[in-house]
């Protein structure tokens, strides 16, 4: 049994008619940059994310970076932002000449540790980025209360995390912005790159506006230096047309892990996702942790099983950003060695996932055996 990591190809399957004359009607209407479907999609999104304001951009790392900028964030600010993370989420900060400052992640979870943030934050420090990693909301609590305390923005990466909710809000909800992709593997997926900033402040949700489009406030009038970074008709006609699934899919995923949990929870070599109290992951990635992650993932997808790794080098330790000193992130650099993301997809069959959970088992008894092999090898 042949099963992928993702299967976007599952999805069009299910919903082709609905697609299809999406496409078509963005298509006859011909209006490719400031459509019909734009505004659309804004509003519909909006409504979805319970926030009054939805701007569409080019894709995720320019909502972070588009709303950063409407706040003022720039040169010399320091950002506080989890190394656990996609690259693009320090990345955005670093291109408005900002200085990512990383921070750990929680015992024993994915996301930013509140603690970690508190003790980073300096004369500098003007915002803090959680990162709802694979679905899993933040720390939100805890995270504002340190934000309040120190007057920094909140800027949520939702890029991960479309329709999770903490304490029955949205993510993305909380800070000023909420920053979301719709790349296309992501919950909410477009046919190619798009991204959205959601925000409760109209004037921020102007200058973001204005930002993704050159500065325009009208046709010919810039009121300041912007960027080409627009949402298209086209990607905001098949965004259209998704966003009425993606509960009914974020249900399907929240299904397929609790699967996942209850085959793998007497396996004391897998360690499952912890879930937030309070919380309703959407479940981008089903993550575990294992011991010899990488024999683990190639073993799996020598059995045609696609494994994936999110991810397996911490911002801090990438290139551009490893001159700079850091504090060290134990707990990041461990998680960089035992992440492991198990096939999850909306569509995904029950036998399937059994498949998975029984290949894992199988894979890990015959690393032990072989390695007990390899000790009493060496003893004798
Ligand atoms: C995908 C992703 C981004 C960037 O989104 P793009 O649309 O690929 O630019 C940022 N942060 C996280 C956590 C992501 O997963």
């Amino acid at each position: 049994m042949q099963i992928p990591l993702v299967d976007l190809k599952a999805q069009y399957a299910s919903i082709k008619d609905e697609i299809d004359a999406a496409i078509r009607a963005a298509v006859e209407r011909a209006a490719f940059i400031g459509g019909p479907f734009v505004q659309r999609f804004e509003d519909a999104f909006a409504r979805y994310c319970e926030r009054p304001h939805a701007v569409g951009c080019g894709n995720g790392t320019d909502a972070l970076r588009l709303a950063m900028e409407a706040l003022g964030i720039g040169a010399g600010d320091e950002v506080i932002v989890p190394s656990h993370t996609f690259f693009a989420s320090a990345e955005a900060v670093a291109q408005l000449g900002a200085v990512p400052v990383f921070a750990d992640v929680e015992e024993g979870g994915f996301t930013l540790d509140p603690a970690a943030v508190a003790k980073l934050v300096t004369r500098r420090t003007r915002a803090v980025i959680p990162v709802h990693l694979y679905g899993h909301p933040c720390d939100m609590d805890a995270i504002l209360e340190i934000a309040r305390r120190h007057d920094l923005e909140v800027i949520e990466d939702c890029a991960q995390a479309h329709g999770a909710r903490y304490k029955g809000r949205r993510t993305g909800t909380f800070g000023a912005a909420g920053c979301f992709s719709f790349y296309p593997a992501k919950n909410l997926g477009a046919f190619g790159d798009a991204g959205a900033v959601v925000t409760a402040n109209p004037e921020l949700a102007r200058r973001v506006a204005a930002l993704r489009d050159h500065g325009r406030s009208s046709k010919f009038d810039h009121e300041r230096l912007g960027v080409n970074s627009r949402l298209d008709d086209l990607q905001a006609a098949v965004l259209c047309a998704k966003l009425p699934h993606l509960d009914a899919w974020n249900e399907a995923r929240r299904r397929a892990a609790a699967e996942y949990d209850r085959l793998l929870a007497d396996e004391p070599r897998v360690g499952v996702p912890a879930v937030r109290p309070a919380t309703e992951p959407v479940y981008h990635l089903y993550v575990v942790r294992v011991p010899e992650r990488d024999r683990v993932a190639n073993a799996l997808r020598d059995r045609q099983i696609g494994a994936g790794i999110h991810y397996p080098i911490p911002c801090h330790l990438q290139r551009p950003f490893a001159e700079r000193t850091h504090a060290g992130l134990p707990r990041t650099e461990r998680l960089a060695g035992e992440v492991l993301s198990l096939p999850l997809f909306p569509e995904i069959r029950p036998e399937e996932i059994r498949h998975v959970a029984e290949t894992l088992r199988a894979v890990l008894s015959d690393l032990a055996t072989n390695q007990e092999l390899a000790v009493s090898a060496g003893d004798a």
